[in-house]
């Protein structure tokens, strides 16, 4: 069994341990995230993603920033789960974080959805955007950090006019 394979298992099995747990593709999960509480004021929040790179999953919280592999996301936070692993399949080379670039490729992705994910719905002014995008440690391509801006002013000359 590959080391992805058995990370999807657990991923899959976390159902009833997580809130708002929701499998998105065959690669892709999305729940509320254990590392800040994802939201004390609105339950449904659901912030946290897990996605599949180079043969293993990350993880990241679009409220906290928490990023990290998966398999050292279910060390700290899901024990229990960790200890079904077999570590000795374990890559040493894991990727250690979650890449937001590919979201904007992910099919069934909507502008609305990329607004919402990059806190453009939330802050109209854009230097205070900018500031909560480094804060939330997002790192983005060059090209795709344009199409947020581009989105930004998209989104908040619509409200204007
Ligand atoms: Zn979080």
């Amino acid at each position: 069994m590959s080391t992805q394979h058995e990370q999807m298992l657990i991923a899959d099995s976390l159902t009833y341990d997580v809130r708002n747990f929701r499998k998105k593709t065959q690669y892709s999960w999305n729940w509320s995230c254990q590392v800040c509480g994802d939201s004390a004021t609105n339950p449904r929040k659901a912030r946290f993603w897990v996605d599949a790179k180079e043969g293993s999953l990350v993880c990241h919280c679009f409220n906290c920033g928490y990023s990290s592999s998966f398999i050292n996301y279910i060390k700290d936070y899901h024990p229990s789960h960790y200890e079904r692993f077999k570590k000795d399949t374990v890559q040493i080379n894991a990727p250690a974080h979650f890449d937001l670039d590919r979201l904007f490729t992910r099919k069934g992705i909507k502008k609305d959805d990329l607004a919402k994910l990059f806190y453009i719905d939330k802050y109209s002014d854009p230097k205070q955007w900018a500031k909560i995008l480094l804060d939330k440690k997002i790192r983005l391509s060059r090209y795709n950090l344009d199409i947020l801006i581009n989105l930004h002013k998209e989104h908040h000359e619509k409200r204007i006019s």
